[in-house]
């Protein structure tokens, strides 16, 4: 093959939920009659089989495979998510929410924040989830989706899924557009000998799979980004030190929250993640601070119903490729890199760079240009991820273990202290426009843990006093309006899957 070569097959090596989004994206948007899509999967080696929380451009994602969502929460199992809740991680009786909605509205081309900050200064409720609607409904327990009405915030929203059942579902779907499915162990790649370029896989039972394009969503194996082309990994335990998750299913516990908590423990934290069938728990550690056994133990201690399995230990190294595109290959999920699961982006990422692989899908099988683009939007897309999730545990009060003094007093990167430096002079961080979160997720993360801003922005002083307090009035009064129309979280869901509610 040649660099030249127009891409007419592809193969795409891996059916976790990477190699199936990917698949279902390119069969819904190239087609399957110019070009074929061939995915290669393991039966023997399996998935992650973890992954359950999202954020919201995952509706995106859906919308543009004309997935109903009805339908893709009866099959996935799925619940809404509005939020994540913080618990112990500013101090360790502390509770605050990241909720997805916006901090009040701009005003005066000026965030709401500016002038919740100088209220709060002159002696205001320090409540700042009072004035974002999610957190509102958060706290309530409330969900519904709601048509846009002037004056009346939004309700923004992701969801919980079995993410093996969502990848069967994509699967089912990528097949009936036309993908080919081969099942087998891939024990060798074929690579031109003066070029690299990847010509075919070769499976256990001596099949080949050939093709001009390959997508690489091997998961932690990396098998052709890093197996064959060498392709690198900037390790960043130093900023991030978890290196293990222990995972184990429960009971589903009513009522069904709209929200993934994550409770700080000694040495890292616990997700939980509420699905209709069951909920997903997980700790997150490193294991320098703790045993695999001991980590097991405490999470097995604090399920809150009964486990539904043995717990599971998985080890990985936080950091990413340096380059996620090489020749006639780009990685996708695990096999491009892994942040720690705090702010539920690995299937924002895959999504992401699905996204972008389409927008720069390239016409021959090397295509330099377009790859450099690639590798320069990935990485900015995982460094500011990665900051946000530093940000967390630099920010945080919590002293009492030697892990959380290890995160007070290890290294950040410089863009990090610049942000929190910002913050704590002014309340914001000034995110750039290509950056995932916004001021608005910054701001109740930070504020949430503890880090109140000295000041605000100066002209927020312009308003009269009695138009801002009449504001703010008439803003919570908006959010409230909002939230006391929606029904509760388990109803809502119970009506749109047609199922009958736990306990009925
Ligand atoms: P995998 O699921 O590992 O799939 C790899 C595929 O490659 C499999 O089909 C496997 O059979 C195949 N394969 C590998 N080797 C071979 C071979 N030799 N031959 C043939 N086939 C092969 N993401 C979120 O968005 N939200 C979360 O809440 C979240 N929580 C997480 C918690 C933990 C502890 C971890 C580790 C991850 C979490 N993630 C989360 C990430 C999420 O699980 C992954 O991003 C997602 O599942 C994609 O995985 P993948 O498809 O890249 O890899």
């Amino acid at each position: 093959m040649t660099p030249a070569d127009p891409v007419r097959d592809i193969v795409i090596v891996g059916g976790g939920t990477a190699g199936w989004m990917a698949a279902a994206a390119l069969a819904k948007v190239a087609g399957t009659r110019e070009r074929s899509i061939t995915v290669v999967e393991s039966d023997a080696i399996g998935t992650v089989g973890v992954g359950e929380a999202t954020i919201p451009p995952i509706q995106l994602f859906n919308k543009l495979l004309s997935i109903d969502e009805a339908d893709f929460l009866r099959a996935t199992q799925g619940s809404y998510k509005l939020g994540i809740q913080f618990v112990g991680w500013g101090r360790r009786d502390h509770v605050y929410m990241h909720p997805f909605g916006l901090f009040g509205p701009d005003m005066n081309g000026i965030a709401f924040s500016h002038y919740w900050l100088r209220a709060l200064k002159a002696g205001g409720d320090p409540d700042n989830h009072l004035f974002i609607a999610e957190g509102e409904a958060m706290r309530l327990n409330r969900f519904g989706r709601v048509p846009p009405s002037p004056g009346l915030p939004r309700i923004n929203y992701a969801y919980h899924f079995d993410a093996s059942l969502y990848a069967a579902h994509l699967r089912a779907y990528a097949e009936r557009l036309g993908v080919i499915r081969r099942e087998g162990k891939i024990v060798a790649v074929d690579q031109d000998g003066e070029s690299s370029l990847i010509r075919s896989v070769l499976l256990q039972d001596g099949r080949t799979v050939g093709g001009d394009f390959f997508i690489d969503c091997s998961g932690f194996a990396g098998l052709l980004i890093d197996g064959a082309l060498k392709a690198g990994y900037d390790d960043w335990t130093h900023w991030l030190p978890a290196n293990r998750a222990v995972a184990v299913p429960s009971e589903r516990v009513d009522p069904l929250t709209p929200y993934t908590r994550s409770t700080a423990r000694d040495a890292g934290w616990q997700w939980r993640i509420p699905l209709q069938h069951r909920t997903g728990n997980g700790y997150v550690f490193s294991d320098a601070f703790i045993s695999e056994d001991q980590a097991t133990r405490d999470l097995m201690e604090s399920l809150d119903g009964r486990a539904l399995g043995e717990p599971r230990v998985l080890r990985f190294t936080t950091g990413r490729r340096r380059k996620s595109w090489v020749g006639n290959c780009v990685a996708l999920g695990l096999a491009s890199g892994f942040l720690e699961p705090l702010e539920s982006t690995s299937i924002h990422l895959i999504q992401a760079a699905i996204s972008k692989l389409l927008a720069l899908f390239p016409a021959t099988a090397v295509d330099t240009r377009m790859a450099g683009l690639f590798n320069t939007f990935m990485d900015s897309q995982y460094e500011s991820v990665r900051d946000f999730i530093i940000a967390h545990y630099k920010v945080s009060q919590r002293d009492d273990t030697p892990f959380w003094r290890h995160c007070r007093d290890m290294p950040t990167p410089d863009t990090v202290q610049a942000r929190l430096d910002n913050f704590r002079a002014r309340g914001e961080v000034m995110v750039e426009n290509h950056e995932l979160f916004r001021e608005s997720n910054w701001f109740p993360v930070l504020y949430g843990q503890g880090l109140t801003p000295e000041g605000y922005h100066p002209l927020a002083d312009a308003m009269p006093e009695a138009e801002l307090a009449a504001t703010l009035v008439r803003i919570r009064q908006a959010i409230r309006s909002r939230v006391d129309e929606l029904p509760s979280h388990p109803d809502f869901l119970a009506r749109l899957c047609g199922t009958p509610r736990q306990g009925d």
